[in-house]
């Protein structure tokens, strides 16, 4: 039997296929995840931030002085440049505060119907902030994946707005992509590996 790393992390979300790509991030480095879910009745933290520096800052802190563990929270989001960087922080609640992923795509999909392919640019920002047990920050770092907003879905893995990004150099959406091609490419995935060394000296003080 395995022994258990007494190296341990809460993750700051209840966006569930999130909390999946991060504890698959986190699994290589040797740290146990856990989920908000194991502990009693977790207030909400409400995103009112707005940069996603501000609102990964706020869960990370608000989570951590709750559950009094280190707390890793991410704040990520869609920036289309034709439509000036929205969604952005609002990428969630895109079509309204309780829009499903399929609402917030039909949305984009809308606001884009005019906007030709060569106009289509976007990126992913993915900002992870680590809060200590106390509800300080001890680390941030904030990464980006490019691509390109295509006219209908491709694909149906990942989640959000997966199915319309596609990464130019793959011709591929990462709704087409597999989770382990995602795992390297992502916004998510550059963040975590920035954020790594300082996360792993954090967890074993
Ligand atoms: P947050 O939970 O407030 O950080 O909002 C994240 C939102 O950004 C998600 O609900 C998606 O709409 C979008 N998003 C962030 N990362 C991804 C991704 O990897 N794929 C697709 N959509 C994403």
């Amino acid at each position: 039997m395995m022994a258990e790393s007494n190296r341990m992390v809460v993750l700051g979300t209840r966006n569930h296929k999130k909390g999946i790509e991060l504890a698959a991030l986190l699994g290589p480095l040797g740290i146990t995840v856990r989920d908000l879910s194991e502990f009693a009745d977790v207030p909400e933290v409400e995103e009112t931030g707005t940069t996603f520096a501000e609102n990964a800052a706020l869960k990370a802190t608000g989570y951590a002085r709750y559950v009094k563990h280190w707390v890793l929270a991410d704040d990520s989001g869609l920036c289309v440049d034709a439509l000036k960087g929205a969604p952005g922080v609002y990428s969630a609640r895109y079509a309204g505060p309780s829009a499903t992923d399929e609402d917030n795509n039909q949305r984009l999909l809308a606001d884009l119907a005019s906007v030709p392919t060569e106009r289509r640019s976007s990126h992913y920002v993915c900002h992870v902030a680590l809060a200590d047990p106390a509800g300080n920050i001890r680390a941030r770092a904030e990464d980006v994946c490019c691509g390109r907003m295509l006219t209908e879905y491709h694909g149906t893995g990942g989640f959000g707005y997966d199915p319309l990004f596609e990464l130019p150099e793959y011709h591929r959406t990462f709704g087409e992509l597999a989770p382990e091609v995602k795992k390297c490419l992502s916004h998510r995935a550059r963040a975590m590996r920035k954020i790594a060394f300082e996360l792993l000296v954090c967890l074993s003080s």
